[in-house]
């Protein structure tokens, strides 16, 4: 499948990953819009929040424990962050397999911005 992320998931192309276990990766976002940018993703292929069923609900939880992990790693546990998945279209998504951006390192500001 031509997906970047699943590219990046098999080392295929290479990406700056900061956490890697059976079922998830992370690593730094390319163009990074907070001192702190960074993608986490499950290493099995689904397109965004819209496609998830059960088989993969232990891949979210290794998510969220994989982003508690990350935070301390980064020093920003205490500060805060924004954890942000896009979907679709008017979501803005431009990567169609699921990530959850980590942002941090600053005040992210307002939800919602145009
Ligand atoms: P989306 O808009 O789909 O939520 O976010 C996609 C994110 O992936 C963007 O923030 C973009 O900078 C990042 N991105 C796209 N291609 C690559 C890549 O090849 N490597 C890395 N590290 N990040 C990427
Ligand atoms: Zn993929």
């Amino acid at each position: 499948m031509d997906c970047i992320f699943c590219k990046i998931a098999n080392k295929e192309i290479p990406s700056d990953i900061v956490f890697e276990n059976e079922r998830v990766v992370a690593f730094r976002d390319i163009n990074p819009v907070a001192p702190v940018h960074i993608l986490v993703i499950p290493k099995a292929h689904v397109a965004s929040v819209q496609e998830l069923d059960e088989k993969h609900y232990g891949d979210l939880t290794e998510i969220f424990k994989a982003i508690k992990e990350i935070a301390v790693k980064e020093g920003i546990d205490k500060s805060g962050y924004r954890v942000i998945t896009n979907c679709g279209k008017d979501g803005g998504q431009e990567v169609f397999h699921l990530h959850f951006h980590i942002l941090g390192g600053e005040s992210i500001g307002k939800l919602r911005c145009k």
